[in-house]
């Protein structure tokens, strides 16, 4: 993907440089060919000659698709299609004294070719637009020094219509297509900032929000949560037999094994290492040590394809969230004492503190 000289795409874009001519295709069609209505309309009144007729034709029902092959095919289709727009603005002050200046589509053309600037570019390709709309419309008056006629018909009127009706419709579902674009962005990124890669679990800073939250919410509503802590047993020589990937992999199938056991509403995450947490919101101990027995079968259950004689067991701590503590580091210091419990009493086990 090319990317734009520095100050000309905005830091973070919504669309991609690559995709701009696609975004701007379908409303510049519009716009050019309600334009063309317009501008033909005024002609046709004025008696003006073929030739600019089909110069306005080329312009309202060509130009766009040029426009938009010649924009793909660009190496930097980013400044390809600011390119483009700028003619665009360079074609429009060439109608406005062609059609003698006549009110109604000359203002319209103007502003809607503003809009659609400001829309893409800002007030920077706003200003540089206006510049050339001025450019070319001078050279247009020096050059053709056409007749004034200001007045515009009832007809015209008409004739402008589409322009009026269509061309800030499109932009407005042009502006707000990219804006759900964003949004569903911003979703994306804010889940990938709290999703731990390997695992796939929560990060351990979301969990601990999390934890902070529901002990709030104790504190208020009364209640319990339940809290298991759970380290791979003897993880350090499933590195050193097997290898760093195949312990990946270990971590990856502890993250499918929690989301298999956990019921919506419960938080695990990575916790660190090969060390993991599992919030439980309104259960209690016991709750939570069922939860725990069953991870624990799930992880004696482990089959790795690359490496079949891999067996996985794992020690898990099990504590209770109760309102009364002093914070929720307390909950968490009871778990790890309990996980301290199950390691030392053997491993592949279950300790719960009882509350
Ligand atoms: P214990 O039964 O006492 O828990 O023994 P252990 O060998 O599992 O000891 P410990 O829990 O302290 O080992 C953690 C090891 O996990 C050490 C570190 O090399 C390894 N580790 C931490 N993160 C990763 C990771 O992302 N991938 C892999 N493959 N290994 C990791
Ligand atoms: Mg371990």
């Amino acid at each position: 993907m090319a990317v734009p000289p520095p100050g000309q795409e905005p830091a973070v874009a919504p669309i991609r440089g690559d995709e701009l001519p696609r975004h701007v295709y379908p409303v510049r069609s519009l716009g050019v060919a309600a334009g063309f209505l317009a501008v033909a309309t005024v002609f046709r009144e004025n008696g003006t000659s073929l030739a600019l007729l089909v110069l306005a034709a080329f312009h309202g029902f060509a130009w766009p698709h040029l426009a938009y092959l010649a924009a793909r095919r660009s190496a930097d289709p980013w400044r390809a299609e600011r390119s483009i727009l700028v003619a665009d603005a360079a074609f429009a002050g060439v109608w406005l004294p062609l059609m003698g200046f006549n009110v109604l589509p000359s203002v319209l053309i103007a502003s809607m070719t503003g809009l659609g600037m400001v829309s893409v570019g800002g007030p920077r390709l706003f200003a540089i637009a206006a510049a050339a709309m001025l450019g070319t419309g001078t050279a247009t008056m020096l050059l053709a020094a056409p007749e004034m006629r200001f007045e515009t018909s009832f007809t015209v009127m008409v004739a402008c219509l589409p322009l009026i009706l269509l061309y800030p419709l499109s932009i407005g579902v042009a502006n707000y297509l990219l804006r759900q674009r964003i949004r569903g962005q911003k979703q994306q990124l804010d889940l990938a900032m709290r999703t731990e890669r390997l695992s796939g679990l929560a990060t351990r800073q979301h969990w601990e929000e999390a934890l902070e939250r529901e002990f709030e919410r104790l504190r208020n509503a009364g209640g319990t949560a339940g809290l298991i802590l759970i380290d791979v047993d003897d993880f350090k020589s499933v590195n050193d037999r097997f290898g760093h990937l195949v312990g990946d992999e270990v971590i990856r199938r502890m993250g499918e094994a929690l989301r298999g056991v956990l019921r919506p509403g419960d938080v695990a995450c990575r916790y660190g290492g090969d060390e993991f947490g599992v919030l439980l919101p309104s259960s209690n101990a016991a709750g939570a040590a069922i939860a725990a027995a069953r991870l624990l079968e799930s992880v004696s259950g482990f089959r790795l394809a690359s490496t079949p004689e891999l067996r996985c067991t794992a020690s898990l701590g099990v504590a209770e969230v109760r309102p009364g503590m002093r914070d929720s580091i307390e909950a968490v210091a009871l778990a790890d004492r309990a996980l301290y419990l199950a390691k030392a009493a053997g491993r592949n086990r279950v300790h719960v503190i009882e509350p």
